[in-house]
């Protein structure tokens, strides 16, 4: 097997040899201080790194490059998403999984996790309750199941979600997160109006990949690999991609994730939408410990730096596996979505379930509601944005990547943001989130560089103030 960029193959796009050599590279050049500070320094374009270039500055030590890493991560986060941060929320279906997989407490030989499915009146409550939070975005989570969650139910789902009008809130954008599926049903999913699909592809070491997913159709490495290719023959444009840090050697998955985003760019013409990047962590049956490869934190903020240089245009997510401490770290290096007031059960939004009914999938570390979050962002300078405007505009795929790209995006984030917040202090902030929020707006308006924009956002402010809703651009 060669490796080649643009196959549609998954030994070929992400080929093993080639992450080897990559990994060879790196060492090699590790301690060439010029090449890596010139590396370093260049990323600030926001032109992108190769993944053979973004390997050899992880495996650099030295400390004038890594001091250099952070401050070119932090100036392309800066130029290309602001003070942004967009918030979303998942939303559990059903834990119903017929896949093996050795690190998910969902893995149906688990027999002492609750098995649980939401149906289409409690996945309504779970919505209200959602709404009343303040959360626009959801990502929706299911096990794979072809009896008990069919596309049928996770299609039905969405309707149902998309449906939900309760006071102010509405859910305006539902990103899914399910397993790899057909052409066909990529193109249900998008005609039911998904945002962006996202599948983790875990680990792309095939040979671990497989011991990690002994049973079910997860097991097939490179059906799950080119998952992505098939979202997008079905029409799907914004893909979500990611590894679970810690399921196998990080370098190897560091670069094959990068490959994957270049795959995505040679052979479709968009690369991944966004990136996630969780970390493994405990949860019912399973034990860090028993993963070796566990990152600590300083090289997991090293690889979001490192991330965001890479592909600056490729949104980063973080999620509640990771503490308030690691998310305060890693915001600043490039993470641009967090999600705020999870509950990873099924089911949970209504009802805090008991210990002993355990039916979530990881447990989580920043347990704090939405409004603390908001409220923590706003105190650190951030603006927590609601936006969904894109997708409802049709700016998603390559039109997307190339607003993004001439910098046009940001005259839309910049002000969607500062709307979408001042709907959620309105309808949902408590007391002290509201006075750091209006504050935070006033200030805000002020930084709109086009005149015409900035004049329009703040009448539709006023207009927010008024009991009007729902403004973008
Ligand atoms: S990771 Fe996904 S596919 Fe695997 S057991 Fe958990 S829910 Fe099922
Ligand atoms: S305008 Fe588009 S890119 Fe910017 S925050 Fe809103 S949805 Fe995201």
């Amino acid at each position: 097997m060669k490796y080649d960029k643009k196959s549609l193959k998954a030994e070929e796009f992400i080929n093993h040899q080639e992450i080897l050599d990559t990994i060879e590279y790196a060492k090699q050049h590790k301690d060439d201080k010029e090449m890596c500070l010139n590396l370093a320094k260049r990323a600030k374009d926001c032109k992108g790194l190769t993944h053979r270039e973004a390997a050899v500055l992880l495996e650099c030590e030295i400390p004038e490059v890594e001091d250099e890493i952070r401050r070119s991560a932090i100036a392309v986060k800066e130029r290309l998403y602001g003070d942004r941060i967009v918030m979303f929320a998942p939303l559990y279906l059903s834990n119903y999984c017929v896949n093996g997989c050795t690190y998910c407490p969902y893995h149906h030989c688990n027999k002492s996790i609750k098995r649980k499915k939401l149906t289409q009146d409690e996945i309504r409550a779970e919505v209200i309750a959602l709404q009343d939070m303040g959360h626009k975005r959801l990502a929706i989570e299911s096990g794979e199941d072809p009896v008990n969650n069919p596309i049928e139910y996770i299609l039905e789902s969405i309707k149902t979600i998309y449906s939900i009008k309760h006071k102010n809130g509405a859910i305006r954008r539902v990103n899914v997160n399910i397993a790899a599926t057909t052409v066909e049903n990529y193109r249900r999913l998008k005609e039911a109006g998904i945002g962006t699909y996202i599948l983790f592809q875990e680990t792309y070491h095939k040979e671990d990949y497989e011991a990690l997913h002994p049973t079910g159709p997860k097991h097939n490495y490179a059906y799950h690999t080119e998952a992505m290719d098939r979202a997008m023959e079905g029409g799907i444009d914004d893909v979500g991609i990611g590894v679970l840090f810690g399921l196998e050697r990080y370098r190897y998955d560091f670069v094959g994730l990068l490959m994957h985003a270049e795959h995505l760019e040679a052979a479709h013409g968009v690369g991944p939408h966004t990136i996630s990047v969780p970390r493994i962590c405990p949860a019912d049956d399973i034990k860090k410990e028993d993963f070796e490869n566990a990152i600590s934190d300083e090289i997991f903020e090293k690889i979001v730096a490192v991330i965001r240089l890479a592909v600056p245009y490729t949104g980063m997510i973080i999620s509640t596996r990771e503490s308030k401490r690691t998310r305060e770290r890693v915001l600043r290096l490039g993470i641009s979505q967090i999600s705020g007031g999870s509950r990873t059960s099924v089911g949970g939004y209504v009802e805090e379930e008991p210990e002993e009914e355990n039916s979530a999938q990881f447990d989580i570390s920043d347990r704090r509601t939405l409004d603390e979050v908001v409220n923590w962002l706003l105190k650190m300078g951030y603006i927590p944005s609601f936006c969904t405007a894109c997708y409802r505009e049709g700016r998603t795929g390559d039109r997307f990547m190339s607003l993004c790209k001439s910098g046009q995006i940001a005259n839309c984030c910049q002000p969607n943001a500062l709307m979408t917040l001042k709907e959620y202090l309105m309808d949902y902030a408590s007391e002290d989130t509201k006075k750091a929020g209006e504050a935070l707006i006033k200030e805000q308006l002020l930084k709109i560089p086009n005149e015409k924009t900035r004049r329009i956002a703040t009448e539709n402010i006023e207009k927010i103030e008024n009991g009007e809703r729902d403004f973008r651009f």
